[in-house]
């Protein structure tokens, strides 16, 4: 793990982390128009915008986490992954995983939805013999 970030999780106050990823999805406004990379929380297992969470002066930590809980969050658990039969969100199903020391890669599988353009997702705890073969 890279040892550069110094990471404050605004979420759980956690500071280590897992990965720091480029956005996957464009917003064209609100908050999280201007988020170029998101770093997940090895803890609570949120993708947390990395202008919330890295290289934080200890002066804003606390602005940075008010900012979190009422702008970001609200927005990033409307877009979040989730699962479509037990409706966990990926961090639930990720902190789950985790504790039962079970692989954390792939998460979800996508089922085939007519009546929407994107699939349903399944998670890894709903259909566990999904995931055995890969
Ligand atoms: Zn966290
Ligand atoms: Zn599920």
């Amino acid at each position: 793990m890279q040892k550069d970030i110094n990471f404050n999780c605004p979420n759980c106050y956690s500071n280590k982390y897992k990965s720091k990823t480029t956005m996957g999805k464009k917003y064209n406004d609100g908050p999280y128009k201007d988020v170029v990379s998101e770093i997940q929380c090895s803890r609570c297992f949120m993708d947390i915008p990395s202008n919330l969470s890295e290289n934080i002066n200890k002066k804003f930590l606390d602005d940075c986490r008010k900012l979190w809980n009422d702008v970001y969050k609200p927005i990033h658990k409307l877009d979040a992954a989730k699962c479509s039969k037990c409706y966990r969100y990926y961090w639930e199903i990720e902190k789950f995983l985790f504790k039962n020391k079970i692989s954390t890669n792939d998460i979800f599988y996508q089922t085939y939805n007519p009546k929407k353009n994107i699939g349903d997702l399944v998670c890894k705890i709903c259909d566990p013999e999904a995931f055995k073969s890969s």
